[in-house]
């Protein structure tokens, strides 16, 4: 069993390529773990490098539309205490994020109808202005408002499928459609955003024949960025009682994206440290390059409250910029000084050194 699994393992890491009952196998192997981990290492390294790109991320409206089983935001859940910051509120939230010295903002939001286009789009037009790289993380909206941020400047988009098993989705999130959620993919892809999906591991009857599949989805779609936690129960929604995502599978799951996606910008989520003290650091080390914290200011961060446990709510953007900074260095890592864009292809060994960030 161990040769046939490292043998797996360095065949992933050499030509990017498993099947679905491969990757079905080192999910559920404990033992892999670390060989897996130390392979996605490598592979991060040879194709993004030592750089860590922080993306500055603004929680901007905890109002939504929709009724997600898992999260708290739901439209469903009366315990939160809702807010919406104003246009303004966010671009001087992108403006302090530039002075911490981040390249990119994420908008992200409930689905919050308020935020039209025509507002969101006067939004990121202002962003762009600073010379920052924006993503967008407001749900499911259709083509034309798709198209309409795209030509007001935005450059990325997280929209997670959750899972890319239909009926499992159908069930977790009633009212959506699966098909609906591909296509808003597919729309993303095509109008030229860098587009970020990812899996939601753990939710109820998940299986890991069907992380496999997200997987090969993935590849598929040749995803950009692919954003992955465990799930966190929260006991202000239906799955409350649920069991917790497992995050050992979670670990493998990243390092397997990096070995079968080898370009992709992964970061090590908020999720994953929400669980286990410094698990941003032990995912970096296994295949991710990219962090999330947080920009949002003083009592909006708890409120914004998907999950609870959430860390870091009474720290200030600037303590989340230092504290990430002295941890990525501590790693032997770099911050990256560029606006993060997905590589093509092998490094370049010589621009790395360039691209270093001093703060
Ligand atoms: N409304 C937007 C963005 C905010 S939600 C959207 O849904 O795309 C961002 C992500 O939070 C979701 O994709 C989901 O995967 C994650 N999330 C929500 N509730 C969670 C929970 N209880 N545990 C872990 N992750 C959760
Ligand atoms: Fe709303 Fe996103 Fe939460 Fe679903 S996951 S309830 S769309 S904020």
């Amino acid at each position: 069993m161990g040769e046939y699994r490292q043998d797996l393992i360095d065949r992933a890491a050499r030509d990017h390529v498993l099947n679905a009952s491969e990757i079905e196998s080192l999910l559920t192997d404990d033992e892999a773990e670390k060989a897996l981990a130390a392979a996605a290492d490598r592979v991060r390294q040879e194709f993004v490098g030592d750089g860590v790109h922080l993306r500055g991320l603004i929680e901007f409206s905890n109002i939504c539309r929709c009724h997600c089983m898992y999260c708290g935001l739901r439209c469903d859940n009366s315990k939160i205490e809702r807010y919406r910051l104003s246009p303004d509120e966010i671009v001087e939230l992108a403006d302090k994020a530039r002075g911490y010295g981040y390249h990119t903002v994420v908008l992200q939001s409930g689905e919050d109808l308020q935020f039209t286009a025509p507002v969101l789009c006067g939004i990121i037009r202002r962003i762009k202005a600073m010379d920052l790289a924006v993503t967008l993380s407001v749900g499911e909206r259709s083509y034309e408002e798709y198209q309409a941020f795209r030509e007001a400047g935005a450059d990325r988009y997280l929209l997670r499928i959750e899972t890319t098993d239909a009926a499992l989705y159908e069930r977790w999130d009633p009212g959506m459609s699966h098909a609906r959620r591909i296509q808003c993919t597919l729309d993303l892809k095509k109008l030229g955003y860098e587009v970020g999906t990812g899996t939601l591991v753990g939710l109820p009857g998940q299986t890991p024949a069907m992380i496999a599949r997200d997987i090969l989805w993935y590849q598929q779609i040749d995803a950009d960025m692919v954003g992955i936690g465990p799930l966190i129960p929260n006991g202000d929604t239906p799955l409350g009682k649920a069991a917790p995502g497992d995050w050992h599978l979670t670990r493998r799951m990243v390092s397997l994206l990096r070995l079968l996606l080898p370009e992709a910008n992964i970061p090590a989520t908020t999720a994953m440290e929400t669980m286990v003290p410094h698990g941003r650091e032990v995912i970096l080390n296994s295949g991710a390059n990219v962090v999330m914290p947080n920009v949002t200011e003083g009592d909006f961060r708890r409120k914004y409250a998907l999950y609870p446990g959430k860390i870091c709510v009474a720290d200030t953007p600037a303590d989340c910029r230092a504290c990430m900074g002295g941890r990525i260095r501590a790693m032997g890592r770099f911050v990256a000084a560029d606006k993060g864009f997905r590589h093509h292809g092998r490094r370049r060994q010589d621009d790395e050194r360039a691209k270093v960030c001093n703060h």
